[in-house]
């Protein structure tokens, strides 16, 4: 059952009951009403009657009467006028001889009418007789309609002579002395009728009706706010946060109905609130797929994943720095005042020392909302994470701490919460993924452009390397040495003791090379048996002593191994021929530099080898007779 009809139901038991029960008693009361006043009317009527009735009697009697006293001749004359002055209907004189005067005569049945000894029978008329002188007289009085209609209307009720059909109340008047008939008075309801058959139930059946109607629309009234409040609620609940509710008057429900429309409207522009930044994150994340997958260039993608923080917990600005040898270097800052505002480059901070130290240090994160660290950027709250490197990667730094991603000031708010806090280690994790990446690819980059045997740089990064150093040495006016080198019949080493005891010559020969220079010097395979090394800011006769001094390195020491066959010495002796070319004295770019090492070294092979030669092109003039002798020499 529906509200609105419970409401209904409610409504017609508190105002129908009442009105059905009033009209109950209201109809049980008037019956009894009646029944009382036809009851007064009916004693009030008898009365009546029986004196109206009585009084004739007697005026018959007066009449019979006065008839018997008067001289015999003179009765017809007096009973004429007693009749005449209606006082009898007729008034009859008998004698003993039989004799018959009077009126009318035995035109009225007399018997059982007589005033003074009335009988049950029925009569249509009544008499009272006097007797004298040996006669009687009897005056008799017609009981017709028109006499029972004038006593009907004394007494108010209906007069009949005996039984009667009339609907009412009624009452027998037995005959009696001085009151001869058989009379029924009926109390006829008629003038109540129409109020206790018609008027009451009307009423009652209009006030049902008025009483259904105000229900229903009492209880539609009330209903129907509720029944838009409801509709407006299954629309909000579905999503459509514009719908609003009709407030229909300044009661209960009209103040439900505009906190109603108050919630929906603050819940739609909380909503949109939340769209907007939500829009604004989709945004930041897109742009920080895009740089993940696009870029190793941490310069690039520190700044796209701090501003992707600060965005996703309203952070007023921000911070990244990474471990550095042992310190933390401030990589990136967004939003920064102070100090800390413009270059960050050479900022260093010290692990284990303020907050951003302490978290690097621990690896847990801090919160807070009082000022930071002086040494640190200044701010009234701060949420700082490590950056970890991705699990199982530990680095040179620890157990895997790659840096501090800090956020200072959240907007509209007094400090950071755990949701920001698990937010911004999110982010700390792909900063953490992405630094470890770049570092992998750095690594990876590197041992590209390095030998796997010998460990030395390859013939690419020579390429690289030669170039860069031309181009500075001729910036600054300075002078560049290069070497050639190439071991001595190395192929027969390969030939006898096989290619793995050929390896470990070539590992060890690089090995000797490598501790046989200065820090700036750089050495390179160049390939198989063949070595460049780079010696900056050195001339010819720096060179030939680097010359000089590796080929005593590697001539001296023969390079232990294990021999293939019995019988084999378990010690290789090598030597290493060396080519020397200077720049800008035997050529102008790093190729001609580089050829005319190549050149000089091929006349030392010529001259027997285990020996080095400097160049003797000079830059742009190349001895044409020489070069051919050294091309033809054997052994190359
Ligand atoms: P020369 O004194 O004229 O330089 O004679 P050589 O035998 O050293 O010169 P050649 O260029 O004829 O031979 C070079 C040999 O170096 C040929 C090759 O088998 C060997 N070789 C080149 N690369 C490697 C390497 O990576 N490992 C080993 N074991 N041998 C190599
Ligand atoms: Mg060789
Ligand atoms: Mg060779």
């Amino acid at each position: 059952m529906t509200l609105r009809g419970r409401l209904t139901s409610a409504f017609l038991v508190v105002v129908l009951g009442p009105v059905l029960l009033g009209s109950v008693f209201v109809a049980l009361t008037v019956g009894t009403v009646n029944r009382e006043r036809a009851v007064e009317r009916l004693d009030h009527a008898e009365t009546t009657v029986g004196t109206a009735v009585g009084a004739i009697c007697r005026q018959l009697q007066a009449a019979a009467d006065a008839v018997a006293v008067v001289p015999p001749e003179n009765r017809a004359a007096v009973a004429d006028q007693l009749v005449t002055r209606g006082l009898a209907t007729e008034i009859n004189v008998s004698d003993p001889d039989q004799l018959i005067m009077g009126r009318a005569k035995a035109s009225v049945n007399r018997s059982g009418g007589n005033c003074t000894s009335p009988t049950r029978t029925p009569t249509s008329a009544i008499s009272a007789t006097a007797y004298a002188q040996g006669i009687s007289v009897t005056a008799t009085h017609r009981i017709d309609t028109a006499f029972l209609d004038r006593l009907s209307a004394a007494s108010g009720t209906t007069v009949t002579l005996g039984e009667t059909r009339i609907p009412g109340q009624k009452r027998e008047m037995p005959p009696e002395p001085g009151q001869p008939l058989t009379l029924v008075l009926t109390a006829t309801p008629a003038a109540e009728a129409p109020f206790q058959s018609l008027l009451l139930p009307l009423i009652v059946l209009v006030t049902a009706v008025l009483a259904v109607v105000a229900a229903r629309w009492l209880a539609r009234s009330t209903t129907r706010p509720l029944g838009d409040l409801a509709w407006a609620a299954d629309r909000v609940a579905n999503g459509d946060l514009d719908t609003r509710v009709p407030i229909p008057r300044p009661d209960e429900l009209g103040r439900l109905a505009g906190t109603f429309n108050r919630m929906t409207r603050e819940l739609q522009s909380y909503v949109q609130a939340l769209t907007a930044s939500r829009d604004q994150l989709r945004r930041h994340l897109a742009i920080l797929g895009d740089t993940l997958s696009s870029t190793h260039d941490l310069d690039r993608i520190l700044p796209v994943i701090l501003r992707t923080a600060m965005t996703a917990t309203g952070a007023r600005a921000g911070l990244i720095l990474l471990m550095e040898d042992g310190r933390l270097a401030a990589r990136h800052g967004d939003g920064l005042t102070g100090d800390w505002a413009g270059d960050l480059s050479q900022r260093r901070l010290t692990p284990g020392r303020g907050i951003l130290g302490a978290v690097a240090a621990t690896g847990s994160p801090l919160r807070g909302t009082t000022g930071a660290d002086p040494d640190e950027p200044a701010c009234e709250s701060y949420l700082a994470v490590p950056i970890c490197a991705p699990p199982g990667e530990d680095t040179d730094q620890g157990p895997g701490i790659l840096g501090v991603l800090a956020l200072y000031d959240r907007l509209g708010g007094p400090g950071f919460e755990d949701n920001d806090l698990r937010t911004v280690r999110t982010f700390a994790g792909q900063a953490g993924v992405a630094v470890h990446n770049v570092r992998v690819h750095e690594e990876a980059q590197r041992l590209s452009l390095t030998d796997p045997l010998t460990g030395l740089w390859n013939y690419r990064y020579l390429r690289e390397v030669l170039g860069r150093e031309v181009e500075r040495a001729n910036r600054f006016g300075r002078t560049l040495t290069v070497l050639v080198l190439d071991l001595d019949h190395f192929k027969e080493v390969n030939d006898t003791y096989g290619h793995t005891a050929g390896d470990q010559v070539l590992g060890e020969f690089a090995r000797r090379i490598r501790i046989g220079l200065r820090e700036v010097d750089v050495a390179f395979r160049q390939g198989g048996e063949e070595f460049v090394v780079l010696l900056p800011e050195t001339d010819a006769y720096g060179g030939m002593i680097v010359a000089e001094r590796l080929g005593t390195a590697v001539r001296e020491r023969p390079v232990p191994v294990d021999p293939r066959r019995p019988g084999l010495d378990d010690r290789i002796a090598i030597s290493v021929s060396i080519g020397i070319a200077v720049f800008p004295e035997h050529g102008e770019t790093a190729q001609q530099v580089l050829d005319a090492a190549d050149e000089a070294l091929y006349a030392a092979k010529h001259a027997g080898r285990d020996t080095y030669r400097l160049a003797e092109r000079v830059s742009g003039v190349v001895p044409e007779g020489h070069l051919d002798a050294a091309r033809q020499a054997p052994g190359r």
